[in-house]
């Protein structure tokens, strides 16, 4: 679904990411961690080119998404990206926040946008918050509607980076509950996160980062079983 091929990325002279390979398959959850400044959300974004890099190649479903003539409005309407910080349209309401790409850019007509996005939003336990706006909810539950305004738009696989860092602790599980959920449901998923929780019960692989390079690249229980860097395992032993 995701392939990722001796990508290379430079902020002037300061190299990002070096040499970066990997791949998600249909139905994978793989979940990327390092430390802070490593290249984790740099290399999530490259997927659907919110971030341009300068060497290598990145396919999704096929589609080369660096390529000269590749739609990147469609490809990303297809690629659901959920954010630390929401990101949810403030002055529009739920509904709205739900309903407003589905209709702008896959040309849904409203009724059927609305029934779409309020079938989420119950699956994601807020379907009772539908007219309010974002500022009116808790972290958590903003975090929940912005995966449900994700799903909506049926994407075919999914991004996370760090969806749970800037919520309050006891926030955090309601976010990780749904995600769950989905990477149970067979979605397609590639998560930045430091939940070593979440990434023991459904991850397929785990991507470890560091300075600019993937370190390892294995099983979760390769991965937390015997990490092969020194750095992955001085990682481990701080977070678990
Ligand atoms: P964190 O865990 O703190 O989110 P990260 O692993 O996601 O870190 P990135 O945000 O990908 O790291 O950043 C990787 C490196 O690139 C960091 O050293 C950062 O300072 C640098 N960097 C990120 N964005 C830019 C930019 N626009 N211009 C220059 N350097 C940048
Ligand atoms: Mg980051």
């Amino acid at each position: 679904m995701i392939e990722i091929s001796k990508v290379s990325k430079w902020y002037g002279s300061f190299q990002v990411l070096t040499n970066c390979t990997t791949s998600v398959k249909k139905g994978e959850v793989v979940v990327v961690c390092g430390p802070s400044g490593s290249g984790k959300s740099t290399l999530i974004k490259t997927v659907n080119m919110l971030e341009p890099f300068q060497e290598g190649t990145i396919t999704v479903d096929g589609v080369s998404v660096g390529a000269k003539g590749t739609d990147l409005p469609k490809l990303r309407s297809r690629v659901g990206m959920v954010f630390q910080n929401f990101e949810l349209f403030p002055h529009l309401t739920i509904t709205e926040n739900l309903t407003l790409a589905q209709i702008k850019v896959l040309g849904r007509s409203k009724e059927e946008a609305t029934a779409k996005g309020l079938g989420l939003l119950d699956r994601v336990g807020l379907k009772a918050q539908a007219a309010k706006f974002p500022g009116q909810l808790s972290g958590g539950q903003q975090q929940r509607v912005a995966i449900a305004r994700a799903l909506s738009m049926d994407p075919i696989c999914m991004l996370f980076d760090e969806p749970t860092s800037a919520l309050d602790p006891e926030m955090v599980n309601e976010v990780l509950d749904v995600m769950v959920e989905l990477a149970q449901e067979g979605m397609t998923m590639m998560c930045v996160t430091h939940e070593m929780g979440f990434a023991r019960k459904v991850a397929d692989r785990v991507i470890f980062m560091d300075k600019g390079n993937i370190v390892e690249d294995c099983t979760k229980e390769d991965f937390f079983g015997s990490p092969r860097s020194e750095r992955a395992q001085l990682f481990l032993s701080k977070i678990l």
